[in-house]
């Protein structure tokens, strides 16, 4: 039978307790296998998921279709900035035209990528830090020590014990409101390192409408286009 899934790739693990399979839209398939276990063990085990992993796969693909799409963008939109472009391909220099976007060589999926991932990281690089600082006077919660903007496989932000608070470039694809709470949600931290009943207290006294917010950000990929990617 003709598989649909993407090859496996093994990954040998000291810190893993199980052979176990993680499946991600963006990444694939990966087989992660602790020191001990053997390649035969590792292989019986992929042989007996290979069912499981072809309806997970598949409902992958239903949950989060953008993941899959490999189609050139034809624009971009940022809600969090209220922020829209139409891409215009095969320009000599990368140039922000106000509502258009010049963008240099092929149109495909990986090429935006290449030129537009690191303008995205700059956009959000100019816009994070400030917007967290406005939050931070608006709720008084103002104990935090530095922003810095990343590309996060698995998280839209954290914040450390030294009070670092760490944002994904990926906020600029949410509506604003959803971008407030999550820096919210991580000024919180600054006063609980856990989301336990201060910490959820604190958070609906300065947003009262924070579950549906967290629901929002949650939700599959949280409509971060395919071509960006995790
Ligand atoms: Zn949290």
């Amino acid at each position: 039978m003709a598989s649909a899934l993407p090859a496996v790739k093994w990954r040998r693990s000291p810190r893993a307790k199980r052979i176990k399979l993680a499946l991600c839209p963006w990444r694939g398939i990966e087989l992660v296998v602790p020191k001990r276990a053997s390649t035969a063990q590792a292989q019986a085990f992929l042989d007996s998921r290979r069912e499981w992993m072809e309806k997970s796969w598949a409902r992958l693909k239903r949950q989060v279709p953008e993941a899959f799409e490999s189609a050139a963008p034809e624009d971009l939109i940022l809600p969090a900035i209220w922020r829209a472009w139409r891409l215009v391909y095969g320009q000599s220099d990368f140039r922000d035209r106000g509502d258009e976007l010049h963008v240099p060589g092929e149109p495909t999926a990986a090429n935006a990528a290449g030129q537009l991932k690191p303008w995205l990281m700059a956009q959000a690089r100019s816009q994070l830090p400030v917007w967290t600082r406005r939050v931070a006077a608006r709720s008084g919660l103002t104990d935090f020590k530095r922003v810095q903007v990343r590309d996060q496989r698995t998280r839209w932000g954290s914040c450390s014990a030294r009070g670092t608070i760490s944002l994904n470039f990926r906020l600029l694809f949410h509506r604003p409101a959803v971008v407030d709470y999550l820096i919210l949600h991580e000024l919180c931290h600054t006063r609980h390192m856990n989301h336990g009943p201060k910490f959820q207290a604190l958070l609906s006294r300065h947003e009262p409408d924070w579950r549906a917010l967290d629901a929002e950000l949650s939700h599959g990929s949280g409509g971060v286009p395919g071509w960006v990617g995790w």
